[in-house]
């Protein structure tokens, strides 16, 4: 079935092998964002995911594009969730684990009014769903409901959908 969205993912997308290291294949989405068409295609199904939503929490750094324009088409607000250390004081954090390491993710804490609200959680590229998993628990701890998470991009290989098992995900495209 004909979707413009699905129709530019595909078409524009650049992808990297090996990066940003062996075994890797990187999905660029930036000419599908560089794109005037595309990138409206693109927020208007990602937009059509979840009317109702309060709140888009939009994940660093490509879900900042997504959700800001989400946001304005839905007649939301928009959360950036960002990596630590970019916020001052008081935030609320929620670490999760990488292949390497641990990363995190933080939201300024009490000022923003995310408690009863409904939000759409929103990036560009599912992979592990760690990131995403991590983003629904921080926005969660806030008081918040995760009414969906919308990605334009699932990689289902490996299994995000799977992890986030609990939140509605929906993505444009998947491979
Ligand atoms: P995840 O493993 O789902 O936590 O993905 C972590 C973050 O890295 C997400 O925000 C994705 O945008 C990005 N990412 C992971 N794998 C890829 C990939 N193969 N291509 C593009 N972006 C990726």
């Amino acid at each position: 079935d004909h979707s413009p969205a699905r129709d530019a993912v595909t078409r524009l997308t650049r992808w990297a092998d090996d990066f940003p290291q062996p075994g890797v294949r990187f999905a660029d989405l930036t000419p599908v964002f560089s794109d005037a068409d595309g990138f409206r295609v693109v927020v208007d199904a990602l937009a059509a995911c979840a009317p109702e939503a309060d709140v888009i929490a939009a994940v660093d750094a490509r879900g900042f594009l997504l959700g800001g324009g989400v946001a304005r088409e839905l007649g939301s607000g928009v959360v950036a969730v960002r990596k630590s250390g970019k916020l001052p004081p008081p935030v609320l954090s929620q670490s999760y684990t990488l292949e390497y390491g641990t990363a995190t993710l933080e939201i300024p804490a009490g000022s923003i009014g995310l408690d009863g609200r409904s939000v759409l959680v929103v990036d560009d590229v599912l992979a592990t769903g760690g990131t995403l998993d991590a983003t629904a628990r921080l926005v969660e701890s806030a008081g918040a409901r995760v009414i969906g998470v919308a990605v334009v991009l699932e990689i289902a290989a490996l299994g995000g959908r799977e992890r986030l098992g609990k939140y509605p995900l929906t993505s444009l495209v998947t491979v």
